[in-house]
């Protein structure tokens, strides 16, 4: 394997030199393993040459460097991509390449071809460096280069947003806080002037480093510099991740005040609303939520109930929900048992519905609430997502999804839950059924009667002040005493 990938990375070097006159393209710095944020000038190095770090693949890994030679998908004169015994993980990695070089595209490119320049590896993952080549039609070559990085523990192609939990900034705000956070960071330590131009987004992409990731800026997109590498630690950004709201507003349902965990006497439930929006029943809960000034956290399904992509009411019931200070966390796109869909096909349910949650109503979730609430043990998106099960659910029998058709206006459902609900509970039902809207209307008046406050899922676990570790936070105390925690 070893001579396999000394042959081809020799076969690239070749190329490089070929095309070197055509393009500057300097070799990124080496992973960097300082915790500060520093930006770095690389050195004025007119050749290409290969870091050696770079080449040492763990042989236990199992990881295969592979070329392909004219790979009539890439359109290519020639191509390569990196495999690795998972294949799944393959086709991933392809499907960002074939993306990024789509992307790269000059309008005029008459074909396109792709080398493997560098690879980065922090544990387990690793980041490839590639550059694409595209013949323009006035017979000039262009030189691209891009980054992939990937998990391959997880089985997963790593954003910026997940090495680096800058997720909550990638869509959406990512305009406001990205700059942000570097335009603090660098302000000190680089030409006031250039700053702006380190705070557009025009980088050639990041590679993986230890407890982070870099940034890399292409030549001459900061000032008349080299080519940049920009580290961002993890800890760093931490403080500007967003916790579960607009981060424009006060974070009203996060700061929650002066709101400690829950303690043995202290009357706090947090309700949370699974599988909608769920259209009439659920505007009817938020009638309620509003009059009475409560709030609450829903677990949100795009596509099972709801066709929120498509539905401006049902997009409007989010931004309702965001309006009245509801907290609103991912269900998983279409709500299938995560026991029986591949692991690229959870990570899918949960990446896309978080996008299209937040494309609704503006916020990106940070909650996760497994289908069934069967959590399994490889969550990708661990990083990202505080894991929410619940702790009543209306005890064996009386669920409320079980009693939907009860037709006694919730009366029953409702005597059920009370047995359970305690000081600290997270009470389980689904806004999609007008019983379960009754119920939990009779539970709250109730609960309200007797002195109780309603608070997110954030502020009963006291998020704010947490990361997302895998934890699944639930209960041994109530109705629900067990977890389900499968292999997977
Ligand atoms: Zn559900």
């Amino acid at each position: 394997m070893k001579r396999t990938l000394r042959n081809g990375l020799c076969l690239i070097l070749a190329i490089l030199c070929l095309f070197c006159c055509f393009a500057c393209v300097k070799e990124p710095e080496g992973p960097d393993d300082s915790t500060d944020p520093t930006i770095q000038q690389t050195e004025q190095t007119p050749t290409i040459t290969l870091a050696a770090s770079t080449l040492q693949l763990p042989e236990e890994s199992a990881f295969i460097l592979s070329f392909f030679e004219a790979d009539e998908k890439l359109g290519g004169i020639k191509s390569a991509r990196p495999t690795s015994a998972n294949a799944y993980l393959n086709d991933l990695i392809l499907d960002q390449v074939q993306l990024q070089i789509n992307s790269l595209a000059p309008s005029d490119s008459k074909a396109a071809a792709l080398d493997v320049l560098a690879v980065y590896q922090v544990e387990s993952t690793y980041s490839f460096e590639f550059l694409a080549y595209y013949d323009l039609s006035d017979g000039s070559r262009k030189v691209a280069p891009f980054f992939v990085s990937t998990d391959f523990t997880s089985g997963t192609i790593l954003t910026l947003g997940n090495r680096i939990r800058l997720s909550n900034f990638e869509n959406g705000n990512a305009n406001e806080y990205v700059p942000a956070y570097l335009a603090e960071h660098f302000a000190g330590q680089y030409q006031a002037d250039l700053i702006p131009a380190i705070t557009a987004d025009q980088r050639d992409g990041f590679y993986v480093s230890a407890g982070g990731a870099t940034l890399v800026y292409p030549a001459g997109s900061i000032g008349n510099t080299d080519r940049l590498s920009v580290y961002i630690g993890d800890a760093a950004i931490s403080q500007y991740r967003r916790t579960g709201t607009t981060p424009t507003e006060a974070p009203a349902d996060l700061s929650g005040g002066d709101y400690q965990p829950a303690g043995e006497n202290e009357k706090v439930v947090a309700m949370t609303f699974d599988d909608g929006p769920g259209g009439a029943s659920t505007a009817r809960l938020l009638d309620y939520l509003e009059q009475n000034n409560i709030k609450a956290t829903f677990f949100i399904n795009a596509r099972n109930v709801a066709n929120l992509e498509n539905s401006a009411s049902d997009q409007a019931l989010l931004q309702r929900m965001v309006s009245l200070n509801c907290e609103v966390g991912n269900h998983s796109y279409s709500h299938p048992y995560f026991s029986k869909i591949s692991v690229s096909d959870r990570i899918y349910q949960v990446e896309h519905n978080a996008e299209l949650i937040e494309a609704a109503c503006g916020v990106y979730p940070n909650l996760f609430r497994a289908p069934g609430g069967i959590f399994m043990k490889n969550q990708a998106y661990a990083d990202d997502y505080f894991f929410i099960d619940w702790t009543v659910d209306g005890g064996s029998g009386t669920e409320d999804w079980r009693c939907k058709n009860d037709g006694d206006g919730g009366v029953h459902v409702a005597n059920a839950y009370l047995n359970y609900i305690g000081p600290g509970s997270i009470v389980l039902m689904h806004d999609i059924y007008e019983n379960s809207v009754s119920a939990a209307i009779i539970i709250m008046s109730n609960l309200k009667a007797q002195g109780y406050r309603f608070v997110t899922v954030s502020e009963l676990l006291d998020l704010k002040n947490k990361v997302p570790d895998g934890t699944i936070y639930t209960s041994q105390t109530t109705s629900r005493n067990y977890m389900s925690y499968e292999q997977g």
